[in-house]
């Protein structure tokens, strides 16, 4: 169709040097750590020594998606871009990308058209190199597992009750079951093993949401690696602590601790730093990201992944609980295809018009819209993110629903025109910040782990209730011995609906959420519940997006997407 591919687009970006978007943060050269000319690291200790008032919060979220993505971290951009255009002192953090998806079948992560974070090969591929700091620290923890139980085993670990993974940055499915220590008596236990990829790693989901230093060691100690021989309910589960890891995890992290600062096509100062799973863990950039953010800028716009019911109920009820964190305004992408596979078109139908399907598909958007008014008590608008594909039919529709029925709306055109295209959407975020808000948790911690999922279930997804398979109840009782209970709960399901299945689109009602499996990440601070089996290692299609990936002999990288 002609269009220029997002790399093009990046490629042609004359990016300032990173030491001028960092003045314009208002970074002090002390705390600016260069990686290159264009990257940097930000020291922590900027957040504590700085006293100008934190800025506003705002949450970018979504509709349930279609498998291609919604345009979040597009929006997320290009509303910065817009602000900045209208002369706002504005910053986005975002999530990094995992070389996973990259090569598989996403592409990168860094936004899209003429909204984008750059520069969007290194962010997509080594980038600062915080993930392979992350999978060392947690194949360290690994390797101290089975060296252990080589040189006896005095905390008597059950080899086949172990829960930690390796884990490697790369979609791999070949790892995903292991048996390793084969080759007799001197190299090692023979244990059935396997790998996680490094954003399913909890070390990644710790390091997100550690506030300093000394939290990140305090939340690694206590990271539960497995459990010792004998009956469940003699089973001790077995700390990173109790093999003396923390220290030299803590030392091999201390960097990537530090948010990375790159800039916007536009030049706005962007961190993009950590990037934890959405689903078995909560699916947002660092805490420490987000605060940076809040602290140097007057306006701080952040991401969380997939749709509303997943991301943004994490962002608001786990990570703001824990970071002390409160939101001022949350922005809903819409497609005009999500609404039209929510309606019911398939996959392969989604770039015809089709007004009868769109509308049919509302009440998704809608239900996120009352979610975030009614049960977060915060305010919003509705971003609907244009597309080529889209007709000027589909896009009137959708803000002429909106404003029947009282919803904020704004077009957003930022993928095809930058900041110009975010100026209506960031008129409305700028409005609708200074307006009062009594943020809520959709659950309280106190009561049992049943009734937390019951209230997420019944407020956020619109369901009827929880059940708990005979296994999952075990869990449940199992975790609250062990002191569990007033965890918050992080819930891996799917992502394409309110429910537990993929297939039931727009806003079902009345239905059942089964969680068949609960752990806990005791280091991250959450209990997991699954609501089937979650894949922690995922594969590559059988076409790649690595087959086009290729780089001449100038370094000039293509085939990036
Ligand atoms: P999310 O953050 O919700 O996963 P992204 O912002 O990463 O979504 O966008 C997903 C993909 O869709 C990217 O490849 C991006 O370039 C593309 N995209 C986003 N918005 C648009 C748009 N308005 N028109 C065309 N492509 C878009
Ligand atoms: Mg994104």
């Amino acid at each position: 169709m002609g269009y220029k591919t997002d790399i093009e687009i990046a490629q042609e970006c004359e990016m300032k040097p990173i030491t001028e978007i960092a003045a314009k943060a208002g970074i002090d050269d002390k705390y600016l750590e260069q990686y290159g000319k264009y990257k940097a690291k930000i020291d922590y200790n900027l957040l504590k020594e700085s006293d100008k008032k934190d800025g506003k919060l705002i949450l970018v979220t979504a509709i349930n998606p279609t498998p291609a993505g919604e345009g979040k971290t597009t929006t997320t951009v290009g509303l910065a871009d817009g602000m900045q255009r209208m002369g706002k002192n504005v910053m986005v953090a975002l999530r990094e990308p995992s070389l996973g998806p990259v090569f598989g079948v996403k592409g990168g992560a860094a936004g899209g058209g003429y909204a984008q974070v750059v520069p969007m090969e290194d962010i997509n591929l080594h980038f600062t190199g915080d993930f392979h700091a992350i999978g060392a620290a947690n194949n360290l923890l690994a390797a101290m597992i089975d060296n252990h139980i080589f040189q006896g085993n005095a905390l008597n670990i059950d080899p086949r009750k172990i829960t930690w993974k390796r884990c490697v940055d790369m979609n791999d499915r070949q790892l995903r079951n292991v048996v390793d220590g084969l080759g007799g008596k001197t190299n090692g236990m023979p244990r059935e093993d396997g790998y996680d990829i490094t954003v399913a790693s909890e070390i990644m989901a710790v390091l997100c949401l550690a506030s300093d230093i000394n939290d990140l060691k305090e939340r690694l100690g206590r990271i539960i690696i497995g459990y010792t021989y004998g009956k469940v309910a003699e089973q001790k589960p077995v700390t990173a602590h109790d093999l003396h890891a923390e220290g030299a995890m803590t030392a091999l992290l201390k960097d990537a601790l530090k948010p990375n600062l790159v800039q916007t096509l536009e030049g706005v100062p962007a961190i993009v730093h950590g990037g934890p799973f959405a689903n078995i863990a909560h699916g947002c950039n660092s805490v420490t990201a987000t605060k940076m953010a809040l602290k140097l800028a007057d306006y701080a716009i952040t991401e969380a992944g997939f749709g509303a019911d997943l991301g943004a109920e994490k962002f608001l009820d786990i990570k703001c609980r824990m970071a002390g964190l409160k939101p001022d305004a949350v922005v809903i992408v819409a497609t005009v295809r999500a609404l039209k596979y929510n309606g019911g078109v398939p996959k392969a139908e989604l770039n015809a018009e089709n007004l009868e399907a769109l509308e049919k598909g509302m009440p998704n958007l809608l239900k996120h819209v009352s979610n975030i008014k009614n049960v977060y008590k915060l305010p919003c608008v509705v971003a609907i993110n244009a597309f080529p594909t889209d007709t000027k039919a589909e896009l009137d529709l959708v803000e002429e629903k909106c404003k029947e029925l009282g919803v904020n709306v704004a077009l957003s055109e930022v993928w095809a025109k930058g900041g110009e295209g975010g100026l209506k959407l960031a008129e409305e975020v700028i409005r609708l910040v200074e307006e009062p808000n009594d943020f809520t948790y959709s659950y309280e911690l106190e009561g049992s782990i049943e009734d937390k999922l019951n209230q997420i279930v019944q407020k956020v997804y619109g369901g009827k209730r929880v059940v708990l398979t005979a296994n999952a109840q075990k869990q449940a009782k199992q975790l609250e011995a062990l002191g569990f209970g007033n965890c918050p709960i992080c819930v891996a399901k799917t992502q394409y609906s309110l429910t537990d299945d993929q297939t039931k689109l727009g806003a079902p009602t009345d239905f059942e959420v089964t969680v068949r499996n609960l752990k806990v990440s005791a280091g991250a601070g959450f209990i997991v519940a699954l609501t089937g089996e979650i894949m922690t290692m995922p594969g590559l299609p059988k076409v790649p997006a690595a087959e086009k990936i290729d780089v001449d002999e100038t370094g000039k990288i293509t085939g990036l997407f």
